[in-house]
């Protein structure tokens, strides 16, 4: 964008003395690494300029106070697992590194809380919290590589969202240094709260728009001793995803509820190196109850079974870590075959998820590109797994709009959104504004303006300038 300044020598000079003179890179090799994220979208990326590596709440403060002096953009980023190309400094400028901040400041058992900086890996804080029989429960697939800031600035959701809600559900507060440098501290470590503004959940699935976290005081919940993962297996997708709203209308209560297409059971067990029932032909549910009792544990297994049955599971088997670690692994298996890819992250309401994947699954067969399919889908999202392979990239552009003209209004007229985890990020912002509201949008125009006039915070996401 036009609006802003180049970093000049001037810049790297004030940041050098912010943040100290060996966080502060121009060798074009590191500019390289940080233009890009987990999406696989190249079209999007841009190189920053100087990356910058914060060491504390003080350093994110100074550096966006420089920002705004010099009119230089800043991309925070964590670990860069976003797809959807948030982690891409839009607009060049500086790239605000958060790994350093990488401490559990507190872990009280009795309070069942955990505050962390935001530079802590999410896997950390669920083993601490597990050291202690306690669980922290955001839970994404991309657990063992992303940051809590990232998870927190997304509002990720993954495996254990069904029962336990997604990242914004695990948060008492958090630090938040605002696009003018000043501190907030936004939320209260309580149960319940109802003085003035929200702004802590504001915060939160912002995607680094209205501020950079720096903080958080996180949720823990006691631990269920009593855990049993099953592999329903289907060799009809009709049948697979008509069990999601059975299993979720029963009382059940699952952890978690995953679907995935006999497109990825066979990509994900090849990438895993492992063989599990009907590779050939299955579609596959995993559902995860965990109870704080045995009988009532074996009390809804009996339930699961029967329900399966009904639904007309061709194989009902307990689910070990070879399951999860396939399920895991479904992204990545998917570079196999595709260099360029997009994953569509839609979400609708969960009593409409079996209709929405056998509509536009179907839909989806009338184009060249592959399309796999995974859900989790007891929180009614799904994931669209779009490969061009070797598609040339005017026919690639030119169906994937038309698909996604379709499958968008088809999931808004169900009553669903664009993105259920993921985030808008640089790659769906046309569509945010194609697709939202207008007064809603305004709205969120309007926040950001007022709390960032100069628009230098992670500019060309989630809502575009004009
Ligand atoms: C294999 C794989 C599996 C995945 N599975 C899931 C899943 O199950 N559920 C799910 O929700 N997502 C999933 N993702 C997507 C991704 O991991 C999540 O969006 C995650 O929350 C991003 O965290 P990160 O640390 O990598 O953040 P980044 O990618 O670095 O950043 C994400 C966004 O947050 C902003 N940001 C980063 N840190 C801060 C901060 N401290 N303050 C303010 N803004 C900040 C960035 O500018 C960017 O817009 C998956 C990705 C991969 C590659």
């Amino acid at each position: 964008m036009e609006q802003y300044s180049p970093v000049t020598k001037e810049v790297i000079k004030a940041l050098q003395e912010a943040v100290g003179e060996k966080y502060v890179k121009t060798d074009p090799a590191v500019l390289d690494v940080y233009k890009s994220d987990e999406s696989l979208a190249p079209s999007f990326w841009k190189l920053p300029e100087v990356v910058v590596s914060a060491g504390s709440t003080e350093d994110v403060s100074k550096v966006m106070q420089i920002a705004n002096t010099f009119n230089v953009p800043v991309t925070p980023r964590s670990a860069g697992t976003s797809v959807s190309c948030g982690a891409v400094p839009a607009c060049h400028g500086i790239v605000l590194l958060m790994e350093r901040m990488n401490h559990i400041l507190e872990l009280n058992e009795d309070g069942m809380y955990m505050t962390v900086e935001a530079g802590v890996r999410t896997i950390d804080i669920q083993n601490a919290a597990h050291d202690k029989g306690l669980l922290y429960a955001g839970d994404p697939c991309s657990s063992d590589s992303c940051l809590i800031g990232g998870n927190l600035a997304t509002n990720a959701g993954g495996n254990k969202a069904v029962r336990y809600g997604t990242t914004r559900h695990q948060v008492y507060s958090v630090e938040v240094v605002l696009p003018s440098g000043k501190v907030a501290h936004l939320g209260a470590t309580l149960k319940k709260c109802s003085t003035g503004f929200c702004l802590d959940q504001l915060i939160i699935g912002s995607e680094g728009t209205l501020g950079i976290i720096t903080k958080a005081t996180l949720k823990l919940v006691p631990l269920p001793p009593y855990k049993l993962d099953v592999l329903a297996v289907f060799t009809d997708l009709s049948k697979a995803t008509a069990l999601v709203p059975k299993l979720v209308k029963a009382g059940l209560n699952p952890t978690s509820v995953e679907f995935m297409d006999n497109n990825f059971v066979r990509s994900a067990s090849d990438y895993s190196e492992l063989r599990l029932p009907h590779y050939e032909d299955g579609c596959y549910d995993i559902v995860s109850i965990e109870t704080f009792n045995e009988d009532e544990l074996d009390d809804k297994m009996e339930k699961l079974a029967a329900i399966c049955e009904e639904c007309g599971a061709t194989d009902v088997v307990e689910a070990d870590d070879r399951v999860w670690k396939v399920r895991r692994n479904c992204l990545e298996s998917t570079r196999v075959f595709s260099k360029v890819a997009t994953s569509e992250d839609l979400v609708v309401p969960v009593t409409k998820i079996a209709d929405c994947i056998q509509h536009l699954v179907k839909e989806s067969q009338k184009y060249d590109f592959r399309v796999f399919c995974l859900a989790h889908a007891g929180d009614g999202n799904l994931h669209f797994q779009i490969l061009k392979c070797d598609m040339n990239d005017e026919d690639w552009e030119e169906q994937l709009q038309a698909f996604r003209a379709i499958a968008y209004k088809y999931v808004y007229d169900l009553g669903g959104r664009l993105s259920g985890e993921h985030g808008i990020g640089l790659k769906r912002l046309d569509y945010m504004e194609k697709y939202t509201d207008p007064v809603e949008l305004e709205l969120m125009k309007t926040i950001k303006r007022a709390v960032d006039p100069n628009w230098i915070l992670n500019p060309g996401k989630v809502i575009s300038a004009d």
